[in-house]
C-alpha cells in the first residue's frame, strides 16, 4: 500500500552513503517511507493513492533545527545591533517575552511554522527558557498550533532553580538602569523550586510527550547560572525515566566563564552528572581543547547556532575541533531577534561559508557536512536518528522538494553545492511531515488565516508587544 509517490527528483537520501539518486522517487506508506529507489522502478510497483511530481527538484529529508526559540519571532529587527548578550537578555528579550498574552505567543508560533515550512524544516527543538510554570496557557496554545500544522517539535520545557546571590543582583540593577522605564520581570522571575520544577517538567513530559507521534517534550535547564547542581542532575534523570532528551545553554559568552571561574562549564557539568548522550548543549563557544575532548568521550552532542553566536559577537565555537574528535554536532537557528531567519539552510551556508574564512582553511566544514549537520547529524543529535534525518525505508516520511529550476541555481552539477551555498530562500515547495503534506506547491492546507492577513497582525502585533515593553 502507498499512500504517496513523491517522485521524478533528485533524492539526496543522506543514508549513510550518502546515495543521490537521479530521476528518483519516495514511497510514504501511512507515517513511513516504504521504498526509495529510481522513479521509473517505483512508478511500476506502487500504486499511490496520490503522486506529488516533483518536477525535476531535489528531495532531501526534512530539515532539523536543533535549537531555536519561537516566541521570540515577534521581535524581529525590534532593537538596534549593538547589545551584548546581558543587555541584549534583559533589556529586550526578557521585558517583550514577559507581556506577551497567549493570544501573541500563539500568533507567533503559527508565523514560526509557516516560515520554518518554508525553509524545509519539520522538526525543531524549542528553548521556551521564559516559560512560566504557573501559567501554561501558552504553552499549550502553541502546542495546539505545532499540532493543527503538522511538524514535529520538541518542546523544551525551561526550568530555572538558582535565585540570583547579591553580587549578580547589582549587575542585573545596573545593567537594566538604563533610564527608559522598560518592563523588567526581575532578576529572579520564573525561577522554581527545584523539586517542584522537576515535578512540573515531569509531569508536562506525560501529558504531551508522544513517543510514536509529532510532539516530543523535554526539560530543559536554562543556563548554568539559573540552575543547580541538582537540577541539572535531576533533567538528566528525568531525561532517563522517560527516555526523552535534555538542553541547556552552555558556555554561550565570555561572562558564563568568568562565573564558573577555575572550573571549565563542561567540566562542571562532567561534575554534576549532566554530560551524555542525553545531553543537547547549545552553543559550547567558551571551550577549550580539554572541554572538547570531554564531550568527545561523553558523546555529548553539541548544538552550533552560529548566527546568534556572530550577532552577540560571543565568538567561533570550536566546531571544527568538534567534528575532528567525533563530536555529534547540528545547528541550530536559536532567536529570531539575532538571526534574523529560522531557515536551517541559510545556517548551513554561513557555517560552511565563515569557518573557512575562521580558520584560513577551504577544507573546513564542506558542503556535504554542513547538509550533514542540519539533517543526519541532527537526528543523532536529538536522538532519533532510528527514525529522522535520512531518506530511507522505515523512516518517517519527513521529506522536503525544493525547486532548483531557477536562474540562481542553474547551473548544479552537484545539487549538495547548490543546496548549501546557493538557496536564496523560497525554493522549498512541497513539505512532508510523517507522512502527511503540510504544504504543496508553497500552500499550507492547515493555515486557517490567509498569509496576507497572518503577516499583517504579525507586523501589527510586534509593535504593539514592543511598545508595551518599552524596548527602546
Ligand atoms: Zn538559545
Amino acid at each position: 500500500m502507498t499512500d504517496v509517490l513523491v517522485t521524478n527528483g533528485t533524492v539526496l537520501t543522506q543514508d549513510a552513503d550518502r546515495d543521490v539518486i537521479d530521476a528518483g522517487a519516495v514511497a510514504v506508506a501511512d507515517d513511513r517511507i516504504s521504498a526509495v529507489g529510481s522513479a521509473d522502478r517505483l512508478e511500476a510497483e506502487t500504486d499511490p493513492d496520490r503522486i506529488i511530481d516533483a518536477d525535476g527538484g531535489a528531495v532531501i529529508p526534512g530539515l532539523i533545527n536543533a535549537h531555536t526559540h519561537v516566541s521570540d519571532i515577534l521581535l524581529r529587527g525590534a532593537f538596534d545591533a549593538d547589545r551584548g548578550l546581558y543587555d541584549w537578555l534583559f533589556n529586550v528579550k526578557q521585558p517583550a517575552l514577559s507581556v506577551m498574552d497567549a493570544d501573541e505567543h500563539a500568533l507567533a508560533a503559527r508565523l514560526y511554522c509557516v516560515e520554518a515550512i518554508r525553509s524545509g524544516t519539520t522538526t525543531f527543538v524549542e528553548n521556551a527558557t521564559a516559560l512560566d510554570w504557573t501559567d501554561l496557557e501558552p504553552t499549550r496554545r502553541k502546542l495546539a498550533v505545532y499540532d493543527r500544522l503538522g511538524v514535529r517539535n520538541v518542546y523544551g520545557a525551561g526550568l530555572r532553580d538558582r535565585s540570583p546571590d547579591e553580587e549578580f543582583e547589582r549587575l542585573y540593577g545596573v545593567i537594566t538602569d538604563d533610564g527608559g522605564g522598560s518592563v523588567h520581570p526581575g532578576p529572579d522571575a520564573l525561577v522554581v523550586g527545584t523539586e517542584d520544577g522537576l515535578a512540573d517538567a515531569g509531569s508536562l513530559i506525560e501529558t504531551y510527550h508522544e513517543p510514536a507521534g509529532r510532539q516530543s517534550v523535554w526539560p530543559a535547564p536554562a543556563t548554568l547560572a539559573t540552575t543547580t547542581p541538582e537540577l541539572l542532575r535531576g533533567a538528566y534523570r528525568l531525561a532517563e525515566e522517560y527516555d526523552v532528551m535534555t538542553t541547556a545553554h552552555v558556555a554561550e559568552a565570555e561572562a558564563e566563564t568568568r562565573e564558573r571561574g577555575a572550573i571549565s562549564s563542561i567540566e562542571y557539568l562532567r561534575n554534576v552528572g549532566y554530560l551524555g548522550e542525553r545531553a543537547l548543549l547549545g552553543h559550547c563557544v567558551q571551550t577549550n581543547d580539554r572541554d572538547v575532548r570531554l564531550l568527545a568521550k561523553t558523546n555529548t552532542p553539541v548544538v552550533h547556532n552560529f548566527r546568534a553566536n556572530m550577532r552577540l559577537a560571543t565568538g567561533f565555537a570550536p566546531v571544527v575541533d568538534m567534528l575532528g574528535r567525533g563530536v555529534t554536532v547540528c545547528l541550530g537557528t536559536d532567536n529570531t531577534i539575532l538571526n534574523d531567519t529560522v531557515n536551517p539552510l541559510s545556517d548551513a551556508r554561513a557555517v560552511a561559508t565563515a569557518h573557512k574564512g575562521y580558520h584560513r582553511d577551504s577544507g573546513v566544514v564542506p558542503a556535504g557536512t554542513a547538509f550533514d549537520l542540519v539533517t543526519r547529524d541532527a537526528a543523532e543529535a536529538i536522538g532519533r536518528a532510528d527514525d529522522l534525518g535520512s531518506l530511507e525505508p522505515g523512516k518517517q516520511a519527513d521529506l522536503a522538494v525544493i525547486d532548483l529550476d531557477r536562474p540562481h541555481l542553474t547551473p548544479a552539477p552537484d545539487p549538495v553545492h547548490a543546496l548549501v551555498y546557493g538557496l536564496q530562500g523560497g525554493e522549498v515547495e512541497t513539505v512532508l511531515c510523517a507522512g502527511e503534506v503540510v504544504m504543496e506547491d508553497w500552500e499550507l492546507p492547515a493555515l486557517t488565516d490567509p498569509l496576507p492577513e497572518l503577516l499583517s497582525t504579525a507586523e501589527r502585533t510586534a509593535a504593539d508587544v514592543v511598545r508595551r515593553a518599552d524596548i527602546e
